[in-house]
């Protein structure tokens, strides 16, 4: 029988591929490149409807400046409604009263781009899953199914969104909460899984009366503590465009550095709107950077960029710290820009591959908790 044209072709791949690795030893090592200035922590591929930048663009955008990035979408779709914009196509939640919803075919999209990478090209990206709602308890099973659907891609979830200015009250449905067991059973699920977990809370609501309880940070480090085995990447210092850092912000960052109870906990300075905070006056770069400097196995560098059509979006954004990495010790800036991302990602990477390989074959997941009207029963 002679083999099919479709058939020679993948053979010829795998050999190639197989060449590649004997050739260059370690694929990583060979592909990425060493001068880069950066990875990225944190970068969405596509906006809030759902259109971007093509994978390909992106890695070709990547050239010798940015090494590796994450790859996200965006959980929330901005709905169009005729009703309330008319001929007006929002792209924006801030251009409409419309909600958002939660989007899961985002991470198909998100696997079949990561896919139509070669794997010299794969090797620079960490996908991650993010379109499942965080107030259903549902949403751990939707992480499952997609690492058993599109094994060999994710490296972790996130950026999702807890509590975020103007957004949170604009999705449809219930309303997310850091005391929602619902986050209990997708943060589970990321320890035993092995998966990166980049969440968005902010520290506080906008525009607090002076003296209001920043209820939300007691909420946040219950969640941390109950979830000692999970990575999670803590966004932007829990800091937004209106949601200013708390007078004791430094406490609260140093706080979480020294907790033993919180070492699986770190931050990402990303966002050029953090940048302008970190670098507003030369006290708050230089209380920044002592952290930093201090602990820097905790911090990592990203961009926050939505979509861009060239890398200057995403210089744009290194180049706003330059005041930070002034000051920063040689080691606390190798790490913030590029060793911590290596150490975080490629640890997910083998555990999230050997947890699909172990899970391929096991038996559909049946929730632990379940209702007690009974469940699974209905046809
Ligand atoms: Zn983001």
């Amino acid at each position: 029988m002679s083999m099919s044209p479709c058939r020679a072709l993948r053979c010829s791949a795998v050999v190639a591929a197989f060449l590649t690795l004997a050739l260059s030893g370690s694929p990583a090592a060979a592909q990425v490149p060493d001068g880069a200035d950066f990875h990225d922590a944190h970068f969405h591929l596509t906006n809030y409807v759902q259109e971007g930048t093509d994978i390909r663009d992106l890695v070709d955008m990547m050239g010798g400046t940015i090494g590796r990035s994450t790859v996200f979408g965006l959980p929330l779709q901005q709905m169009w409604s005729y009703r309330n914009t008319g001929d007006f196509a929002p792209v924006y939640y801030l251009q409409t009263d419309a909600p958002l919803y939660y989007y899961s075919f985002t991470d198909a999209h998100i696997a079949m781009a990561y896919r139509s990478l070669t794997a010299e090209q794969q090797v620079r990206v960490d996908p991650m899953i993010t379109g499942f709602n965080p107030a259903d308890m549902y949403a751990a099973d939707h992480i499952r199914r997609v690492l058993l659907t599109f094994p060999g891609v994710f490296s972790g979830i996130g950026e999702f969104t807890v509590h975020k200015e103007f957004v949170s009250a604009k999705v449809a449905g219930e309303v997310a909460s850091l005391t929602n067991p619902a986050l209990d059973r997708i943060l589970d699920l990321a320890a035993e899984a092995g998966l990166v977990v980049i969440l968005h809370n902010d520290i506080n609501m906008p525009f607090p009366k002076p003296d209001q309880e920043p209820y939300m940070l007691a909420q946040m480090k219950g969640l941390f503590a109950r979830h000692p085995d999970t990575t999670i990447i803590w966004a932007h210092l829990g800091v937004g465009r209106i949601v200013r850092p708390l007078a004791n912000q430094a406490a609260i960052v140093e706080k979480i550095c020294t907790d033993p109870a919180l070492a699986h906990v770190y931050m990402d300075i990303s966002w050029d709107e953090v940048a302008k905070y970190v670098t507003a006056t030369p006290e708050a770069t230089r209380r920044t950077a002592d952290i930093i400097n201090r602990y820097p196995d905790r911090f990592l560098f990203g961009t926050d960029v939505v979509a861009p059509r060239a890398v200057d979006a995403m210089v744009a954004v290194y180049d706003a710290y330059a005041p930070l990495w002034a000051l920063l010790t040689p080691e606390a800036s190798f790490k913030v820009r590029k060793g911590n991302y290596e150490r975080l990602f490629d640890a997910a990477r083998v555990r999230v591959r050997a947890w699909e390989k172990a899970n391929a074959d096991a038996p559909r997941a049946v929730p632990e908790w379940s209702p007690s009207s009974g469940k699974g029963t209905q046809e």
